[in-house]
């Protein structure tokens, strides 16, 4: 199926959104407008054409959501975005806050020997340098239960599996404190005022983090 740019990042942001066909609740016109910068009434429009496409169902009460055929077209500019952003990292050596611009652009090249041979050439990588999950060729997404960082009770030990790639500013930040994927940590407190934590992590210092932070950072815990 020929989409257009538009098209494309349109099932990209209900995809990202998490409005799934097995979901109950769709993403809102205002959601996705927000996602793809747009006016509500643009949205609405283009979810009429996707709908007639047979790629997304849009229900008044429920929202908008994926059809079978839309969460394949989105998974497959999910696949090549962050096969970009891994090959960006570890091939040509940008930082990962640099990246997701770039790929924003490559991910709708669809020659699809390159994807192949991209993916050949990285070694069929698993995960992007945010630590999201890359779709395989056969369009598998596996399931990965994760949680907000900020739901931690303190006491907690965890071990961060990705971050929200959103904000080059949080990326270099989290980058200088190195809480990448993969780092682990003990929640100490949590400060009921601003839900601020302290974590102590396993080279025993000790940070602040910030609500903000804490959010923009999917976990999950180890030991209990
Ligand atoms: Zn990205």
């Amino acid at each position: 199926m020929q989409l257009s740019r538009t098209e494309q990042n349109y099932l990209k942001a209900i995809y990202m959104i998490g409005a799934l066909s097995s979901e109950t609740i769709g993403a809102s016109t205002n959601s996705i407008a927000m996602r793809i910068e747009t006016r509500p009434a643009s949205v609405s429009d283009m979810v009429r054409r996707l709908s007639e496409k047979g790629l997304v169902n849009h229900n008044r009460y429920r929202g908008v959501t994926l059809t079978e055929c839309g969460l394949q077209q989105a998974l497959v500019i999910v696949r090549r975005h962050r096969l970009w952003e891994h090959f960006l990292v570890h091939v040509l050596g940008f930082r990962w806050d640099e990246i997701h611009e770039i790929a924003e652009e490559l991910e709708h090249v669809s020659h699809p020997e390159l994807i192949a041979r991209l993916d050949a050439f990285l070694g069929n990588p698993t995960e992007d340098p945010h630590g999201e999950l890359i779709p395989g060729a056969q369009l598998q997404m596996p399931h990965r239960p994760t949680e907000s960082m900020h739901s931690l009770p303190p006491g907690a030990q965890a071990r961060v599996v990705c971050v929200d790639e959103g904000s080059d500013g949080l990326l270099k930040y989290l980058d200088e404190i190195e809480l990448r994927p993969g780092a682990i940590f003990t929640v100490v407190s949590v400060e009921h005022f601003d839900q601020s934590m302290r974590i102590r992590r396993v080279d025993e210092s000790v940070w602040r983090i910030t609500r903000e932070v804490s959010n923009s950072v999917q976990v999950e815990r180890m030991g209990s």
